[in-house]
């Protein structure tokens, strides 16, 4: 079902503070940014060879970053999975009685297809399904 890892979801409160990091601190190049509304976040992608981190920075103390960061503190949020079919994959997971947060399939960041699983399904780990292309 999983192809590669697509992404590294990173909850930042001042993305261009850690572009800064990344960039300045260990070379890494800018991607692209972009503002998803529905999320209400605005990501800067930083490709690492076939992969990439994604800093997420909220633009509403509403959003679920913002929560996020409420909770936890800056850090890794989500790991994403690349999937082929992500009909498939969601509906595969769904016969195997798996919590999923997305039952279809919504627009990510760069055009993508995403979905989350539920992080108790994951032992914590909040997972998202991505299907490029
Ligand atoms: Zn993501």
């Amino acid at each position: 079902m999983v192809v590669k890892i697509d992404h590294i979801g990173v909850a930042v409160s001042n993305l261009d503070e850690s572009l800064k990091l990344y960039t300045e601190m260990l070379g890494m190049e800018l991607g692209g940014t972009e503002s998803v509304e529905e999320q209400k976040v605005r990501v800067a992608f930083l490709p690492i060879g076939d992969t990439e981190l994604e800093l997420l920075e909220s633009t509403s103390p509403e959003g679920p970053i913002a929560k996020f960061i409420e909770a936890k503190g800056q850090g890794i949020q989500h790991i994403a999975f690349r999937v082929d079919d992500i009909d498939a994959a969601l509906a595969e997971l769904k016969a195997k009685g798996v919590r999923l947060i997305d039952e279809k399939p919504r627009y990510g960041a760069g055009g993508a297809r995403i979905a989350f699983l539920h992080p108790k399904a994951t032992n914590g780990v909040l997972v998202e399904l991505c299907q490029r292309g």
